[in-house]
């Protein structure tokens, strides 16, 4: 006999909450639905193991999808309800539940849930008018029990005829959600959330159907038992990549935690930004979602990977799974992890190591900005190239520690020269390598944070000079090389240009003279051009070289002569530094044209 049931809780309120918050994100219906089959199949599994129940051949979950009669069915041989067990469980828990959701998920401020997990059964009225259960327990002589509820006030509930022991889910799909009628959206959702769930997924089965899942994800094996060629393929079927993985980290943890997964570096497409990777977050082969930055340190989304970490509370707010000393632990965890794999490449194949630096240097500075614990881990083995195009440890660029005293009295931390972009400082990158110095290339866009970064770590034992930044102070040949009269002539000559004037006598006695930039001004300007605030003028400095020839020259010649003379070194030396304005160009053009009239006269 079938009867009638009140549902106590008011349900009929819930709905429109449920259905505004989880609009974007109402496909979740579908794994809570496939979840619930599975753990039924578990606790039978479980069961029959300790002897309670005959033991099952053939676990399975079987999708349907009915166009004509307008249903989407999951269907379970799992352990099945009786009637009071439906009545518990279905019409209270379920229900409860999803009131109990409503409410943390109203205190989480509305998107607090991670993948609105704990929603359950419930969820299924997002999409459906209607949803019936057939079900029958494993217990002896356990007759079918047939359940029907709109979701909202009241319900039937009665015995059935019910084949086989397990749960039938059918649900009435509303009629503005019939795309989950469709067995290709069904397939879509179901590889996106169950396609490592433990047991075999049928959708619309047909004679020697495989089914859509992976039930034993590689993930879940060791690792000594996983072959590079297992690992790739599961890169690419689980990213859709067809490019090769550079090299991955296989996490297999029991103890105190349970986290597996594997992490692997991609290759870079393009260096002009960080290209977002897809870390994908499961719970016991359930998918959770994407890049959930609670759980998963948030540099380490520039990789690709997926992550099962069972131990996690899924039903809390995000704030709280922040704060959670388990969930930290594990973070903490993956982040060593990833440190460990990168330092063993480093120390045993460092041919491979330079090889992928391009590809992963990226990543590494933005982890070191982003978490100091890996900044740690990592700072031996960060490498930049030199002049020559070889890598070295960026450590070893730095000089020893100077002490309070030293700094009182003016002394810096050793200077680590580097060049921003090889053409256009070519002139400075010669003039070092003709005086045997060296310095490193940092070109890529995230490099002025990275150093700035270095900097701040490291204040007493590092600051970082662009090559232009202190011509003066790596190139100068002997100290004192500062010629009054000189630097009066070209302060003269250059009288309205915004430059400073400063004799030196360089090592490199054929350039008579180069551009020096401040550092601090030039990355002052930087940043501020960054935030669009407005620059301020450029702070130049025009370092003369008083051991060049012609400029010692200029000073024997007449007036005019050194006013020709010291502009066209100005000149020289700023095309060497950045593209010169219209103004200067002409200036520029028609004071060479003369120079050059002059010298052709007199050559004749
Ligand atoms: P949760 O799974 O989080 O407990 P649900 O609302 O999804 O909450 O389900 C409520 C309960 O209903 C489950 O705990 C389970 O006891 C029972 N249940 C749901 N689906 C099934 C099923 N396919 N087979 C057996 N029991 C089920």
């Amino acid at each position: 006999m079938e009867r009638q049931g009140n549902i106590r809780i008011s349900s009929e309120n819930m709905m429109p909450i449920i259905k505004k918050w989880l609009y974007s994100e109402k496909d979740i219906f579908l794994r809570e639905i496939v979840a619930n089959a599975s753990d039924a199949i578990t606790k039978h599994k479980k069961l029959a193991e300790l002897g309670d129940t005959a033991a099952e051949e053939q676990y399975r979950i079987t999708v349907t999808t009915d166009d004509k009669a307008g249903t989407l069915t999951v269907e379970d041989n799992g352990i099945g309800m009786t009637e009071e067990e439906v009545e518990k469980y279905i019409t209270q828990i379920a229900f409860s539940g999803a009131a109990d959701f409503v409410e943390r998920y109203e205190k989480a401020g509305g998107d607090g849930i991670i993948g609105h997990f704990g929603l359950g059964f419930y969820s299924a009225y997002m999409v459906s008018e209607n949803i019936e259960i057939f079900t029958k327990s494993y217990r002896e002589g356990a007759e079918g029990v047939h359940w029907a509820s709109d979701g909202n006030s009241t319900y039937t509930i009665g015995p059935c005829e019910k084949e086989g022991r397990g749960t039938k889910i059918v649900m009435h799909i509303a009629k503005e959600e019939s795309e989950f009628l469709h067995e290709s959206e069904i397939r879509t959702l179901l590889n996106k959330y169950c396609s490592f769930m433990p047991y075999e997924i049928y959708l619309n089965p047909k004679e020697d159907d495989k089914p859509v899942n992976n039930t034993r994800p590689l993930y879940l094996k060791q690792p000594k038992d996983c072959t590079e060629e297992e690992y790739k393929i599961f890169y690419r079927d689980t990213f859709n990549d067809f490019n090769e993985p550079l090299f991955w980290i296989h996490l297999n943890m029991d103890y105190p935690f349970r986290v597996k997964g594997i992490l692997y570096f991609p290759k870079v497409k393009k260096q002009v930004e960080l290209e977002r990777g897809q870390v994908k977050l499961y719970c016991n082969q359930v998918y959770i979602a994407d890049n959930i930055k609670e759980v998963i340190p948030e540099f380490l989304m520039l990789l690709n990977g997926v992550i099962d970490c069972p131990d996690i509370p899924l039903n809390v707010s995000r704030s709280f799974l922040q704060n959670d000393r388990q969930v930290q632990k594990i973070a903490a965890h993956i982040t060593k992890k990833v440190a460990d794999r990168l330092t063993e490449l480093y120390r045993n194949d460092r041919e491979k190591y330079e090889n992928c630096w391009n590809d992963i240097s990226t990543f590494v500075k933005f982890g070191c900005i982003k978490d100091e614990e890996f900044y740690k881990k990592v700072k031996e083995i960060i490498i930049f190239k030199n002049l020559s195009g070889e890598y070295r440890p960026l450590e070893s660029y730095f000089g020893e520690e100077v002490s309070d005293e030293d700094a009182k009295e003016g002394k810096e931390p050793q200077a680590a020269y580097y060049v921003s972009d090889e053409n256009k400082q070519a002139q400075y990158i010669k003039m070092f390598k003709d005086a045997g110095l060296d310095a490193i290339v940092c070109d890529t866009y995230i490099d002025p944070h990275f150093i700035s970064y270095i900097e701040y770590k490291n204040p007493k034992r590092v600051r970082f000079l662009r090559i232009d930044a202190d011509v003066a102070g790596a190139l100068k040949e002997a100290e004192n090389g500062n010629d009054s009269d000189l630097e009066e002539l070209f302060k003269r000559a250059l009288d309205g240009k915004n430059i400073k004037i400063k004799t030196e006598k360089l090592k490199n006695t054929a350039v008579p003279a180069v551009i020096n930039v401040s550092e601090f001004m030039r990355r002052m300007n930087e940043m501020h051009s960054f935030y669009r605030m407005g620059e301020s003028p450029e702070d130049l400095t025009l370092v003369v070289n008083a051991a060049c020839p012609s400029v010692q020259a200029i000073k024997e010649a007449g007036e005019d002569a050194q006013k020709v003379g010291a502009t066209q070194i100005y000149y020289l030396a700023l095309m060497n530094f950045r593209q010169l304005t219209a103004e200067e160009t002409e200036d520029f053009t028609a004071g060479y044209s003369d120079l050059l009239l002059n010298y052709l006269k007199k050559m004749k």
